[in-house]
C-alpha cells in the first residue's frame, strides 16, 4: 500500500424494514434537488435522472441493509483531493460485495456515490448518448435515490458523517451502501470470508 494513503477501515452494518427505512430516511425532493446541482447530473449512467423509476425500483423489498466503511486516514495530513484514491479499493471491495449479495440472494444493490468506478474518468458513454459499457456493475446510490446518508448513518449505526474544513481530509470518510432483499436470512460473514482476499 502507498504509505501516504495508510487507513484503517471498519465495516457497521445495520437492517430493518425497507418501508421504514423508506418512509423514515428518504426524501427524494430534497436530494433529487441536490442530484440536480451536481454537474455529473445527467453525465454518468451511475447517476439520476435514472431510466427506470425510482418508487418502483425501491417496491417490493421486505428488509433494507446498510452496510457502512469507516475509512480512517493514518495521517491526516494529506489533501482533500486524496480521498478518491484513499475510498478506491475500499470502494471495490465494497461494489464486490453488493454485487455478491444480489447474486446470491436476489434484490437490489446500491452502490456508494461518486464517479463510476468501472470506465477511466471522463470516459463515460452517456453524454455521447451511448449506453453503459458495464451495466451489470454499474447501480445507484441511495443517495441518487432520495435517502438521507447522513441520518442513516448517525442514527442507525452511530457514525457522525464528517467533511473537510481545512482543504485537508476529515477524521474519517465513510462509504455508505445498501441491499434490498427479501432473504429470510443473509449470512454475511460467509460473503465477506468468501470473497476476502
Ligand atoms: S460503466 Fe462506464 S459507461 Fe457505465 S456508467 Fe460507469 S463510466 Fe459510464
Amino acid at each position: 500500500m502507498n504509505e501516504a494513503l495508510r487507513h484503517t477501515a471498519q465495516d457497521y452494518t445495520v437492517s430493518l424494514p425497507a418501508a421504514e427505512y423508506i418512509a423514515v430516511y428518504r426524501d427524494a425532493r430534497r436530494f433529487g434537488a441536490c442530484c440536480r446541482a451536481c454537474p455529473n447530473y445527467g453525465r454518468s449512467w451511475a447517476c439520476p435522472p435514472f431510466d427506470f423509476d425510482v418508487d418502483d425500483y425501491l417496491a417490493g423489498y421486505r428488509t433494507a441493509l446498510i452496510i457502512a466503511t469507516k475509512i480512517t486516514p493514518a495521517s491526516r495530513d494529506l489533501p482533500l483531493s486524496e480521498a478518491e484514491r484513499l475510498l478506491q479499493p475500499e470502494r471495490q471491495w465494497h461494489e464486490r460485495l453488493l454485487l455478491d449479495l444480489e447474486a446470491r440472494y436476489g434484490g437490489r444493490a446500491f452502490a456508494y456515490t461518486g464517479t463510476c468506478l468501472y470506465c477511466p474518468k471522463g470516459s463515460c458513454t452517456r453524454p455521447e448518448g451511448l449506453p453503459c459499457r458495464h451495466p451489470e456493475r454499474v447501480r445507484p446510490s441511495l443517495e441518487a435515490c432520495g435517502f438521507d446518508l447522513c441520518r442513516t448513518t448517525e442514527s442507525l449505526m452511530g457514525i457522525p458523517l464528517r467533511w473537510s474544513t481545512d482543504g485537508r481530509l476529515p477524521e474519517y470518510l465513510t462509504l455508505v451502501g445498501g441491499f434490498f432483499h427479501n432473504a429470510d436470512a443473509i449470512d454475511l460473514k460467509a460473503v465477506w470470508q468468501a470473497l476476502k482476499p
